[in-house]
C-alpha cells in the first residue's frame, strides 16, 4: 500500500481547498469502508486522503414540515437506529440494516455509499425512490440536482474535481404514502445483493387507488433506475393483484438487467416481476 497524508480539515470550505490545491493526488474520505480497500487493493493511491469526518455540519437528519434532510456523514447505524427514520421512513431501515454488518455500518456513511457509485449501493435505490435531492458545493460554489441524475456509469458520477455532497433531501410526500425495498441475496449472510427494488406508493382516499408510483431498481443495469413504465400502470389504477402483476411485468422489461459474477440477466429479469407486486403489496400496508 502507498503511503499517503491525511489531512483532517473542520470546515466545508477548507476540505474543498485542501483537495482542490493537491488535484489528482488527493481524495476525500468519510468512513473509508470502500476507498481504504481500493487504496489496499491497489485500484488508487492517493498520496493526501481528505477526511470529512471532523467536518462540522455534515451529520444531520432533520425532520421539518414533511421534508427530510440527511447530511452526508451520517453513518447507516445512525439511520438504522433514527426514531424518525424507523417512523416515517421505514423504507430505508430495509435498506440500512442490510448493508455489511454492525461495524462497518457504524463507520461507513450514506454518502460513500452514493458517491461510491456501485450498481450494488443498497443506499441509491430507496434515496431515488423517494425523489431525494442532493446538495453539492464545490470550487464552484453550491448546486443542487435529482439524486437520480447524479449517476453516470459503475464507479462515475457528475461530482466535479474537489467537490462535496452535503446532504440529501426528500421532499415532502403525499399523504397515504408507503414505500419498501427490498435487497434481493443469494443468501441472508453478509453480501451484496444481486438486485434491489424499492416501490412507493401513494393511496386516494379510498385506501385502493393509486395517486402516485415510484418503482427503483438496481444492480440490474450500470446506474440505478426507475422503471417509469410500470409506474405508469399503477399510477391512476385500483391496485389489484392483476395491476401489481402488470406492473412487475413491465418494470422487468424496462429493466436493463444484465448478467454480473452475482447473477444472469433472465433471472434478474424474473425476480424483478416477482418483487415489484411484493414490495409494492408492503408499500400499499405501509400507506395505510
Ligand atoms: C465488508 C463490507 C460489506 C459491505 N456491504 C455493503 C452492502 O451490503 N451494501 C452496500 O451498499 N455497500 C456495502 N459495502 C460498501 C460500503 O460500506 C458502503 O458503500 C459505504 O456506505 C461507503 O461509505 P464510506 O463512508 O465508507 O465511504 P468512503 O470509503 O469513505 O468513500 C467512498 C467514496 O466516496 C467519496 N466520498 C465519501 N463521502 C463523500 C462526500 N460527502 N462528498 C464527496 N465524496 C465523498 C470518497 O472520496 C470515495 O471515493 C460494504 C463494505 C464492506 C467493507
Amino acid at each position: 500500500m502507498n503511503k499517503f497524508e491525511y489531512l483532517m480539515p473542520t470546515t466545508i470550505d477548507e476540505a474543498i481547498s485542501l483537495c482542490v490545491s493537491h488535484g489528482e493526488r488527493a481524495r476525500y474520505i468519510a468512513g473509508g469502508t470502500d476507498v481504504m480497500i481500493k487504496i489496499k487493493e491497489g485500484k488508487i493511491g492517493p498520496q493526501y486522503l481528505v477526511s470529512l469526518r471532523r467536518v462540522q455540519g455534515l451529520d444531520h437528519i432533520t425532520y421539518k414540515d414533511g421534508e427530510l434532510r440527511i447530511g452526508s456523514l451520517v453513518t447507516h447505524r445512525m439511520l438504522e437506529l433514527s426514531p424518525v427514520i424507523r417512523k416515517e421512513f421505514p423504507i430505508l431501515i430495509d435498506a440500512v440494516t442490510n448493508i455489511g454488518s454492525v461495524q462497518i455500518r457504524n463507520v461507513a456513511t450514506i454518502g460513500g455509499n452514493i458517491v461510491n457509485a456501485v450498481p450494488s449501493a443498497d443506499g441509491a435505490i430507496p434515496l431515488i425512490t423517494l425523489g431525494a435531492q442532493v446538495r453539492l458545493r464545490g470550487p464552484k460554489g453550491e448546486r443542487s440536482m435529482d439524486l437520480e441524475h447524479l449517476f453516470m456509469g459503475p464507479g462515475m458520477t457528475l461530482l466535479e474535481p474537489g467537490e462535496i455532497l452535503l446532504e440529501f433531501i426528500i421532499p415532502k410526500l403525499p399523504p397515504r404514502t408507503g414505500a419498501a425495498y427490498c435487497k434481493h441475496t443469494r443468501r441472508s449472510a453478509m453480501e451484496l445483493p444481486l438486485l434491489g427494488v424499492a416501490v412507493l406508493i401513494s393511496l386516494e382516499e379510498d385506501k385502493f387507488t393509486c395517486s402516485e408510483a415510484r418503482i427503483g431498481l438496481g444492480v440490474l443495469a450500470p446506474t440505478p433506475m426507475r422503471a417509469r413504465n410500470g409506474e405508469t400502470i399503477l399510477k391512476g389504477s385500483k391496485l389489484t393483484e392483476d395491476v401489481l402483476k402488470e406492473a412487475g411485468k413491465a418494470a422487468a422489461e424496462e429493466c436493463k438487467a444484465r448478467d454480473s459474477i452475482r447473477g444472469e440477466a433472465w433471472y434478474r429479469r424474473e425476480m424483478v416481476e416477482v418483487l415489484v407486486p411484493r414490495m409494492a403489496r408492503i408499500a400499499m400496508e405501509r400507506a395505510s
